[in-house]
């Protein structure tokens, strides 16, 4: 396979070749959502981000296969050892079964992924069917005695294990400062060192989630079950491992620990991590409160929002800016990306428009090897849009009669919106995308004025059913200083 394709690898903190251990297979496995409620904006985008990844391996021709994971037991809260199971507390909560909101929340990811034409990925395997595998593992690191058991609970040893491993390989922090910044051990405390952490934890007889084991009843931890499903199904030693970067200090690095402990050997070539999504500069997460579900952002309905976009032009907005710097979420910027996106799709429309001359002004195959040249430069997306842009000119221009094309080049564009814009970034060109020349488009127009006037003539009654009779047509209205806009 020829290519060109480097990789910002974590692990090595350099930008490296990709080579994959079993060319043209390659494979990949991406820590998926914790389903104790629904994904934000920012979990999106981690997994946008991994999915244009895979599509671009495809794309290259490799035979991928993908696994991420659904986390449905083991996590805790704090994401720690000690509180509550973030499943159960929802669970007593709702007075419903854990597994009803795993169910839920699965269900409901499912949606969104699809919603931004999000590829489904190879293998999409659950913790709780896997807590045979976690055993197993946890038995063979405590055979391997970088683990110990105290009443019914199973530890990592941190300590002995970082003797003959590098235990911070992933962040190259120093061990004397993560022992800095960890808690003091105290009387309560069963294990020994302070960065020790659970394999499997013992459950208290209140717990919803809990299995037997060689331990007494327990559940797993959070960090054993990525070791388990990846070796399972993509072996000891595979290509790509991802993740977001909140979870390269901890989850990561203890996964990491954990393989060798088990069998020897770190269990991925690579590592990447997407940067986080944030909101006013903070990250967006569910514990701050601050996060932004994916259908508020298509209906409008967020105090930070003037309207609803299309879940295309979000993906846009994701695309626009490198998976590795962070992404500064605003309506402002949510309102430019669209105007973008919308122009790169009416261009496509104008390219089945065009036609042919007998010799081409531009050179059509460079841009194409420029588009190339910006995904190899690991996933550079926004190079890329910027050289989409640059069809844009193009296409204007012929239209305009200002440049000729030949057919081939024409042909040519045409498959770079199909490789690049619909292929690798995952963009749907369907008719809403087209909102601002539909008819739907202009008859809202028509229906917002109609309202305007009858606000203006103090006519309140009407203007009230206007809006009501919309939404129960499932037309949402959102009343803005610059007037009204609707979303579906
Ligand atoms: P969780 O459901 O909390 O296990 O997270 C699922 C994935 O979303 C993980 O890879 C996280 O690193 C990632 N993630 C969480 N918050 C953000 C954020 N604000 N921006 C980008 N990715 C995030
Ligand atoms: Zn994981």
């Amino acid at each position: 396979m020829t290519h060109n394709l480097h990789i910002h690898n974590t692990l090595t903190r350099k930008k490296e070749k990709f080579i994959p251990i079993n060319s043209p297979f390659v494979g990949m496995y991406v820590c998926g959502p914790t389903v104790y409620s629904d994904v934000h904006l920012g979990n999106c985008r981690t997994f946008i981000s991994f999915d244009m990844m895979y599509r671009y391996l495809l794309h290259l021709g490799y035979t991928v296969r993908y696994v991420r994971n659904i986390t449905d037991a083991g996590h805790l809260e704090g994401d720690r050892d000690e509180g509550d199971d973030k499943f159960a507390k929802k669970a007593k909560l709702l007075q419903v079964e854990p597994m009803e909101i795993v169910q839920k929340y699965t269900v409901g990811f499912r949606e969104i992924m699809n919603l931004y034409n999000t590829l489904p990925p190879s293998i999409e395997p659950a913790a709780t069917g896997h807590i045979i595998e976690q055993q197993e593992i946890t038995k063979k690191i405590i055979e391997n005695k970088f683990a110990y058991e105290i009443n019914g609970t199973v530890y990592f040893d941190v300590e002995k294990y970082s003797k003959t491993n590098n235990y911070t390989e992933l962040t190259n922090r120093k061990l004397e400062d993560l022992l800095e910044g960890s808690r003091e051990l105290d009387g309560q405390d069963e294990k020994k060192g302070r960065l020790d952490f659970a394999l499997w934890i013992k459950a208290k007889p209140e717990h919803l989630m809990k299995w037997p084991s060689p331990w007494g009843i327990g559940f797993p931890g959070w960090h054993i079950e990525c070791s388990a499903m990846s070796t399972k199904y993509l072996g000891e030693k595979f290509d790509l491992h991802g993740g977001g970067m909140d979870l390269q200090a901890t989850h990561h690095t203890n996964e990491i620990a954990q393989n060798i402990a088990y069998c020897g050997k770190s269990p991925a070539n690579y590592w990447l991590h997407t940067n986080m999504l944030t909101v006013k500069r903070q990250r967006m997460s569910k514990s701050l409160g601050n996060s932004i579900l994916p259908m508020e952002l298509v209906t409008g309905n967020n105090p930070l929002l003037s309207k609803g976009y299309h879940p295309m032009a979000i993906k846009f907005f994701m695309m626009q800016t490198h998976y590795s710097s962070t992404l500064d979420f605003s309506d402002e910027a949510l309102q430019g990306s669209e105007k973008a996106f919308y122009r790169l799709m009416e261009s496509y429309k104008t390219l089945q428009t065009i036609s042919a001359a007998a010799s081409s002004n531009e050179n059509i195959a460079e841009l194409q090897k420029k588009c190339y040249e910006a995904m190899d430069d690991d996933f550079n997306t926004p190079v890329l849009i910027a050289n989409l842009f640059e069809t844009v000119r193009i296409i204007n221009s012929v239209n305009d009669k200002k440049i000729n094309l030949t057919q081939t080049d024409i042909d040519l564009l045409k498959k770079i919106y199909q490789d690049f814009v619909f292929d690798i970034m995952g963009l749907k060109a369907d008719e809403e995308n087209s909102k601002s020349n539909s008819a739907l488009e202009k008859v809202m127009q028509l229906v917002l004025e109609m309202r305007i006037k009858a606000k203006n003539n103090k006519d309140f009654a009407a203007s009230d059913e206007i809006r009501n009779k919309l939404n129960e047509a499932g037309v949402v209205i959102k009343d803005g200083k610059d007037g009204a806009t609707w979303s579906i």
